[in-house]
């Protein structure tokens, strides 16, 4: 059976915060139609989700491919926003800037 990662381990898997993970989780629960959402639990254990390090492997080479906006096609831009755990420090993250585009999605 595949090694099962927790919301901290695959936070370092992904080289950001864990408070980046929640928001990410937050935001999949937001807004289902994100054409990149953060991958469904593989497990649970006492309602806290689990994943395999594949699962989080495929998704971090699916954002490492997004350079545009899956829903208006422009070209992402990096932005970064203030990670509110005890840290203080910055998460850097991909986002559209069109104006326009409803999609508000991080990447
Ligand atoms: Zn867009």
């Amino acid at each position: 059976m595949d090694h099962l990662l927790n919301q901290s381990q695959v936070a370092k898997r992904l080289g950001v915060s864990r408070t980046a993970i929640s928001r990410k989780l937050q935001r999949k629960r937001e807004n289902g139609k994100s054409d990149k959402p953060f991958p469904e639990p593989d497990a649970f254990n006492n309602s806290r989700p689990l994943w395999t390090e594949e699962t989080i492997d495929e998704y971090k080479a699916n954002l490492e491919r997004q350079t545009h906006c899956p829903s208006c096609g422009n070209e992402l831009e990096d932005a970064e926003y203030l990670d509110n755990d005890q840290t203080g420090k910055f998460d850097s993250a991909r986002i559209c800037m069109n104006e326009y585009c409803d999609n508000k999605q991080y990447y």
